[in-house]
């Protein structure tokens, strides 16, 4: 079977390309290697998303996912290749032909060599009687896990080498909540703290599967976090997912009716 998109990536730009292709009756595959989200699922308080005033990031998603009519592939994205005729897409699983395809993968966390740490929420204790977690970061993301930890019961402190950077606002509220944070710490290594976590928010960068086009690869986008991993913001990742799936009509209505091209 070839699909008209083939969407990798079900964060909110991977989504909201998802619901317009659908509505435009394309046929398209989203494939997620998590869970449908992305991202946001971390998310304490959006306050920014237009028509929301505040909700969880977990509470944003429950809307987005009320919007798709498309299933979702559980599968890892690994490879995409260009053909002579559109792309092959290799996951985990096994192999998906399309015409286009969606690349909104978002991003990753930038690591550090230890493995006995946590870089996002997903996966990280629901609730906990007062164990202690080092966060370090003091960005938006390293502020917002601490407000979100210290609702769940846990003991937060964050620690960043320079200055924080975060929000005003989140750090008034954090310096309310009484959430100890100290700047221009200077570590050479994370063993032997006294916490029982430690949650490494220090920035992420593009994560993107292997990609094997030519020079000019018709037919491939790209939307989302994945293109300006500094800039993350829902509204911005939806609306490029929509904008995307746009181009993509129109690119497949052209291939379709090719004398109609300009
Ligand atoms: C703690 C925190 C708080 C935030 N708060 C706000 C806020 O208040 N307001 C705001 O506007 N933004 C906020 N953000 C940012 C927002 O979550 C992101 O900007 C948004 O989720 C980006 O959407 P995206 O679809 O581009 O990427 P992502 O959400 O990162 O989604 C990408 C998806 O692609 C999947 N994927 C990646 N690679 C593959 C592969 N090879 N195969 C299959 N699937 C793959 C991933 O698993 C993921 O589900 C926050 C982020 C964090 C971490």
């Amino acid at each position: 079977m070839i699909y008209d998109c083939l969407i990798v990536g079900a964060g909110p730009s991977g989504l909201s390309a998802a619901v317009q292709l659908a509505r435009y009756g394309h046929k398209i595959a989203l494939f997620e290697r998590r869970k449908i989200g992305g991202l946001l699922l971390n998310a304490n308080r959006v306050e920014n998303y237009l028509g929301y005033q505040d909700c969880t990031g977990k509470e944003l998603v429950k809307h987005f996912k009320k919007n798709l009519t498309t299933s979702v592939i559980y599968e890892s994205v690994l490879e995409i290749i260009q053909e002579k005729m559109g792309f092959t897409l290799r996951t985990d699983k096994k192999n998906y032909h399309g015409k286009t395809v969606l690349v909104a993968t978002g991003t990753e966390p930038i690591k550090l060599p230890d493995q006995n740490v946590h870089y996002d929420l997903v996966g990280f204790p629901l609730h906990s009687k007062k164990k202690t977690v080092l966060i370090l970061g003091g960005g938006d993301v390293g502020f917002d896990y601490a407000l979100q930890l210290q609702r769940r019961g846990f003991k937060p402190t964050i620690w960043t080498h320079r200055k924080t950077t975060c929000l005003p606002i989140l750090k008034a509220r954090a310096k309310a909540a009484r959430i100890p944070f100290k700047e221009n710490v200077t570590l050479s290594t994370l063993e032997d703290l006294p916490f029982d976590h430690i949650l490494v928010a220090i920035g992420r960068v593009s994560s993107k599967p292997k990609i094997h086009v030519q020079k000019k690869a018709e037919g491939l986008y790209f939307a989302g976090d994945v293109t300006h991993p500094a800039l993350r913001q829902v509204q911005i990742a939806a609306a490029e997912g929509l904008q995307a799936a746009l181009a993509i009509h129109n690119y497949l209505t052209n291939a379709a009716h090719p004398r109609k091209r300009k």
